[in-house]
């Protein structure tokens, strides 16, 4: 077993914070060792909670939109949350939720090391930004597909930040298509 299905093993068990006692199944995530792009969102919803996999839900179906409208396939870039446990009522997620599962996120990076990090909405961003872990990475910015999805303002916006994380990938030859 290889250290990153190490970890997600390790996160299926934990019970470090109060989430643990309400999930059906952790999400710790799904991509390879050697990912370049790594996308990190907020929390799982109730789709994710049943089957362990991040985003495959509605915004997921969404965000697979925007990767298939912009050439990126879902096996050539990490997909991972802020928590991996599912906070009830889709509710965001609580900070001591989000310090209790920090640590699995920041060894994800390390052990995935990508050259770009997106962040899905503002909940990973507020604290992972100043992480020593980020330096020398890309960093993107864009809002969470659920917003995407709902508002229709949003959901445009979004389509022009993934036309410019493309751009930047294709410069930085961080996908297979480019
Ligand atoms: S949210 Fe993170 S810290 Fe909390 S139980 Fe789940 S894996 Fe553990």
């Amino acid at each position: 077993m290889n250290c990153l299905k190490m970890l997600h093993a390790k996160i299926m068990k934990c019970q470090k914070c109060p989430l643990s006692q309400l999930r059906t199944k952790a999400v710790p995530g799904e991509g390879s060792i050697g990912a370049k792009i790594m996308f990190i969102g907020q929390a799982p919803g109730r789709e994710e909670d049943k089957t362990g996999r991040p985003f495959v839900g509605r915004a997921g179906k969404f965000l697979d939109e925007l990767f298939q409208a912009n050439g990126i396939s879902r096996e050539e870039v990490f997909l991972t949350g802020s928590v991996k446990c599912f906070p009830p009522d889709n509710r965001v997620p609580k900070r001591e939720e989000l310090l209790a599962c920090k640590p699995y996120l920041i060894e994800q990076i390390v052990l995935v090391n990508p050259r770009m990090v997106v962040f899905l909405g503002n909940v990973a961003q507020k604290f992972l930004l100043n992480e020593e872990i980020l330096k020398g990475r890309i960093i993107f910015f864009t809002y969470h597909p659920a917003a995407g999805m709902r508002f229709p303002k949003i959901k445009e916006k979004m389509a022009e930040d993934f036309n410019r994380l493309v751009d930047i990938a294709q410069e930085n030859r961080l996908l297979k298509s480019f």
